[in-house]
């Protein structure tokens, strides 16, 4: 018997876990992805928050996967190579009122089963956090919770999955999916049509959609805009946790938070959009102004001169407000779907889930006798010691040459950027971190596009900076 074809329609976070995990049972496995890189969706703009998981109520689907999705972390960040930094959690109460809520989310969190919680008073809030607002009046103390990179995940997930004898095609949107007698029997793809005998939707914004093409109805996915500023390195150190403020039934709130490579990041807001403004990642000058407001109102020493960015990213949000997973009325069709906050932490184990205990024992998956977890992290030279970068600089000079001063980015790691797929300035960004600092690839961006330009054999009016249509150069000034 033929190995079963599995098509997974979404190369997020969640998508590229799940074809991932997919690949350690005898099936062949296709991810299938829209745009032209992995991890442009949902993926590429949140908070990349690992949630401790306190957050949601227990009997919530959310709060299942969150908890254990956070206890995978460690282990999947170091196979997959992707960084991940636990630097705990402060919910801030800044109102008598909001005491309450912090007793109410520590109990709810023991109820999921984390540990650690604790009520801190403002004195020790103050010596773990100084810039602190000298207002409050106490904090929720969750120290699993962390930070990491989303989109890396997802690369480093789709790349182990290829590894493993999985299919990524990018640039091949779902169009349809075809079902008989109740059971699924093609997809068309990318113009053509694609038997397949199982599919997972992990399309994000658009599960709802692809879940109609399957005859799957429910309820449109409400995009749930979330607005962001990113701050300079040169002000990284003004917190060291992520800060919470008390969270209001809409979303956990405006924080105030480190990222991995050292910034600063404010946000988001929470604006409902109508169904079909599932592109609308435009900031507004309302939802700066709030995201400003409510950081100051946690840090109010924030320079706000230091921005490097402001960006959105939309939630996909259901109307029973929690995930949608697992089988559906047609057999051979499940869903990763409405994966809003905290689905980045959920992911793993979502993953894990769907897999092991729903689609492999139903279609009575064997596992794959070789199955190799471990994917190579990308060389970072700048966090060599200096003897073991001129060792490396020996074995290959461009990584003695600088493409990006900002965030120290070699010529050689654009290379293995490439070799690992990028096709863009954002595939390289995503990939190394060029073009993500305080110039925003302003003095890089040209670097990078001429070594794209040699690397792939095209002309520099080829090299896009993300998306189809969105390319650079028009052509010469001068002959
Ligand atoms: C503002 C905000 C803050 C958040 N903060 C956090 C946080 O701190 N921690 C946390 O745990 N979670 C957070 N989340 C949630 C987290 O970002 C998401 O749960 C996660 O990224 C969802 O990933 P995904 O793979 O489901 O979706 P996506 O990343 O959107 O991936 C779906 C992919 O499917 C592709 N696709 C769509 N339709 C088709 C088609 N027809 N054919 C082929 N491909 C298709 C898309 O192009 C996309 O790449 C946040 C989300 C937002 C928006």
């Amino acid at each position: 018997m033929n190995a079963p074809r599995v098509a997974v329609i979404g190369a997020g976070v969640v998508g590229a876990l799940i074809a991932r995990e997919l690949c350690r049972y005898e099936a062949e496995v296709l991810l299938l992805e829209r745009y032209p890189d992995v991890g442009w969706g949902v993926t590429k703009a949140n908070s990349a928050i690992v949630h401790a998981g306190f957050h949601d109520a227990p009997d919530s689907v959310r709060a299942q996967f969150c908890g254990h999705g956070n206890a995978l972390f460690e282990g999947l960040c170091e196979e997959l190579g992707v960084p991940l930094l636990r630097v705990g959690s402060w919910v801030i109460a800044l109102h008598k009122a909001d005491l309450d809520v912090l007793e109410h989310l520590k109990n709810q969190g023991e109820a999921n089963g984390i540990r650690g919680l604790e009520i801190a008073s403002p004195e020790e809030l103050r010596t773990h956090e100084p810039a602190l607002n000298p207002k409050v009046l106490a904090g929720l103390w969750a120290p699993t919770a962390g930070i990491t990179e989303p989109w890396a995940l997802a690369i480093a997930a789709a790349e182990n999955a290829v590894a493993n004898g999985g299919m990524l095609l990018t640039e091949h949107e779902v169009t349809d999916v075809e079902v008989r007698s109740g059971s699924i029997r093609a997809l068309s793809v990318a113009g053509r049509r694609e038997s397949v005998d199982i599919v997972v939707n992990a399309a994000g914004l658009y599960t709802d959609r692809v879940a109609a093409m399957a005859g799957v109805n429910g309820s449109p996915l409400i995009p749930r805009r979330g607005e962001y500023i990113l701050l300079d390195k040169a002000v990284g150190g003004l917190v060291r946790s992520i800060l919470f403020p008390a969270p209001n039934p809409a979303s956990k709130g405006i924080l105030v938070l480190p990222t991995v490579d050292g910034g600063i990041l404010l946000g988001p807001t929470a604006e409902d959009l109508p169904p079909e403004a599932r592109e609308a990642t435009d900031t507004t000058t309302d939802g700066l102004r709030a995201t400003v407001d409510g950081a100051r109102r946690l840090v109010p020493s924030l320079d706000l001169s230091k921005t490097v960015k402001t960006f959105a990213g939309l939630r996909p949000e259901s109307p029973s407000e929690d995930f949608l997973l697992g089988p559906t009325p047609v057999k051979g069709f499940y869903q990763a779907a409405a994966m809003r906050s905290p689905g980045l932490t959920a992911a793993p184990a979502v993953a894990r889930w769907l897999v092991r205990e729903v689609i492999a024992p139903e279609h009575g998956l064997t596992s794959r006798s070789r199955f190799n977890p471990y994917r190579p992290a990308p060389r970072r030279p700048f966090e060599l010691s200096d003897q073991a970068w001129a060792a490396l600089i020996r074995e290959d000079p461009t990584y003695g040459h600088v493409a990006c001063h900002c965030n120290q980015v070699t010529e050689g790691e654009v290379v293995e950027a490439i070799r690992r797929g990028a096709r863009t300035l954002d595939g390289v960004k995503f990939r190394t971190r060029a073009g993500f600092g305080r110039c925003q690839g302003g003095s890089c961006a040209d670097t990078i596009l001429h070594i794209l330009s040699r690397e792939l054999g095209v002309n520099p009016q080829d090299i896009a900076q993300g998306p189809p249509g969105s390319t650079i150069l028009s052509g010469k000034v001068r002959p």
